[in-house]
């Protein structure tokens, strides 16, 4: 195997789903498993985390058929906006429909008839994102075209929180508000009030109000909190260790610079070794000159232009081997400082890491 890897703690998101299901209990709990597992690796994350979790939830339906492939039965819910004419996979899949405009709903109503087969919908109502889904002030008439709907099971109704991971709560008190509003169109019509569902990560950690009958968990199911400034109201830790090993290693002088571009040139004889990862795994070339890597236990500093698939690090007067280890992330460098030094968040950062890494689940 390539000496490259990431290695995923499953045990961990083990744990992760307790913490969070003992925070927000009776509530269910449906881990979001879009973007390879937020690049945990869906293969190894969904198999294992499925007997501790309700539901699961996806962006794409390519997503959830790939659940269904792998032998997932839990219901699968598929989040992001979809095309009318993807409707079929849905049935053929028995995958669970975000119904995000009345022209969906309508359309998987007359589908369902046609096929006389059951599919699961929960409605979407915009309260403050400007995404997808039916704003508040619409909803009225989409609940009522969804009581009508003959051949569907409207199982659930949901929002999405725009501001949840910041510590002022107001935007996300208004988004609520919206939605209980949407939710009074039930008891006015005697229609009973299927699952609600509110929270991300965010909203887990600072709205226990917003619980409701189930949360989505994305990045906190991965131990890492949404932003700096997130209330740590669960405790959760992250799963990812991303190993390498020294490929090359050599004493670079002075007047002898490092790497494309030549933007960084020892200033005395330094140790410079070579590691076999690059931005085409998903090690941001923005991060040059700015990155640590622990080779054999200590941290040192990335020099050179990050390549494609290869970077430099400076030991300085230390020594290191070809094989000897290194961590890219994890045992003392975070999700978080690779998150700072790419200048992005911590998302962007663990669902790049790239196919071409291999996953090893303990
Ligand atoms: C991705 C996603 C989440 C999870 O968001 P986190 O901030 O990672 O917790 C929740 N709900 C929906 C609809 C999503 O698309």
């Amino acid at each position: 195997m390539r000496p490259t890897y990431l290695e995923v703690n499953l045990a961990q998101l083990k744990q992760n789903v307790e913490a969070i299901r003992a925070h927000v209990a009776p509530a269910k709990v449906m881990p979001m498993v879009k973007a390879n597992a937020y690049g945990h690796g869906i293969d190894g994350v969904a198999p294992f985390i499925e007997p501790f979790v309700d539901y699961l939830g996806v962006a794409l339906v390519e997503e959830g058929i790939h659940l269904r492939q792998l032998g997932i039965k839990k219901p699968i819910l598929v989040a992001g906006g979809i095309l009318i004419e993807q409707l079929p996979l849905f049935l053929e899949h028995d995958l669970t429909l975000t119904a995000s405009s009345p022209e969906l709903l309508a359309a998987a109503d007359e589908m369902a008839e046609s096929t006389r087969k059951q599919l699961k919908v929960h409605l979407k109502i915009d309260t403050g994102m400007e995404r997808v889904g039916v704003r508040d002030y619409e909803a009225e008439s989409f609940l009522l075209k969804s009581f009508a709907c003959r051949h569907l099971s409207l199982e659930g109704i949901y929002t999405h929180l725009a501001n949840s991971e910041t510590p002022d709560r107001k935007y996300s008190v208004m988004q609520l508000e919206r939605f209980q509003e949407v939710l009074r169109i039930y008891e006015k019509n005697s229609v009973p009030v299927p699952i609600r569902h509110v929270c991300n990560s965010g909203g887990i950690l600072n709205l226990p109000e917003a619980h409701f009958d189930m949360v989505r968990p994305g990045v906190l199911f991965y131990g890492v909190y949404p932003g700096r400034e997130a209330l740590r109201s669960v405790n959760v830790k992250p799963a990812l260790t991303w190993r390498s090993r020294v490929a090359y290693s050599k004493v670079t002088l002075p007047g002898r610079p490092v790497s494309y571009g030549s933007l960084w040139q020892a200033e005395s004889p330094a140790r410079i070794v070579t590691i076999p990862c690059g931005y085409a795994d998903g090690y941001f070339r923005r991060m040059t000159n700015q990155a640590q890597v622990i080779v054999k236990g200590k941290k040192y500093p990335q020099v050179g232009r990050i390549c494609m698939d290869q970077f430099m690090v400076n030991l300085g007067a230390d020594h290191a081997e070809v094989g000897d280890e290194a961590i890219l992330l994890g045992e003392g460098v975070t999700v978080e400082d690779l998150a700072a030094w790419a200048g992005t968040n911590e998302y962007e950062v663990m669902t790049n890491i790239s196919a071409r890494v291999p996953r090893v689940f303990l």
